[in-house]
């Protein structure tokens, strides 16, 4: 298998070459065709599986032939239960967004920092990595706006469950346009995951690795 077989544009593929990837894993494999083909996805992966190459490509090639929305509406919100996992996040996104045809600008933000920096840093983000208590606190700001969303990741949903976000979860959830694609990745199926995946995907297509 190849990664120019799973339907991916040129300046996507020139990234993965220059990333040293050689071939898809198991999980970007099944993931990436599902997700270019607008389908809702929960994937159950591990750490390590290449789950994030997995949302990340696809999510990349929808966007860059969506024109740039206003200032401060975000097109792709990826919810993370870490400060480590959003700055990761956010570095995945933006190597692999090097030699697309327009900018797109990606931002990670987290609690246990002061706001203002993240405030002023939002101008012009269309990819916002957050952590849900703070993504509320600068929603409650005006920070930015989730009325133009395209795009919601659920990544690591059992730790961010398992570390008590659920009601900023669904507070969140509240805020999205009903018309969106949802990608939901855990490394179980817990219940609480299962409760979160039925109020959230649309005939999921389950893939795992
Ligand atoms: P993740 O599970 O998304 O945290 O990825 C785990 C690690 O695998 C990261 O260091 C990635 O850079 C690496 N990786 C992801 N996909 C590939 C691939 N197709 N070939 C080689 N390395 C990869």
């Amino acid at each position: 298998m190849n990664f120019s077989l799973l339907g991916l544009a040129a300046p996507l593929l020139k990234a993965i070459k220059e990333q040293g990837y050689d071939q898809p894993f198991p999980i970007q494999e099944q993931a990436i065709p599902a997700i270019l083909a607008g389908n809702d996805v929960l994937g159950i992966a591990q750490t390590g599986s290449g789950k994030t190459a997995g949302f990340a490509l696809p999510i990349l090639q929808q966007l860059q032939f969506k024109q740039e929305a206003k200032n401060r509406y975000i097109r792709v919100l990826v919810l993370v239960p870490t400060r480590e996992l959003a700055l990761q996040v956010a570095n995945v996104f933006r190597g692999f967004s090097m030699y697309l045809t327009r900018r797109v600008k990606t931002l990670a933000v987290f609690g246990g920092v002061s706001i203002n920096p993240q405030m002023m840093a939002m101008s012009g983000t269309e990819i916002l990595v957050a952590t849900p208590g703070r993504l509320l606190d600068l929603l409650e700001s005006n920070a930015l706006h989730l009325s133009e969303l395209n795009t919601l990741v659920l990544d690591e949903a059992d730790k961010m469950l398992s570390l008590g976000f659920k009601d900023e979860m669904e507070r969140i959830f509240a805020l999205l346009p009903a018309k969106r694609q949802n990608l939901l990745f855990s490394a179980t199926l817990a219940d609480d995951v299962q409760t979160i995946k039925a109020k959230m995907l649309r005939d999921p297509l389950v893939i795992s690795a």
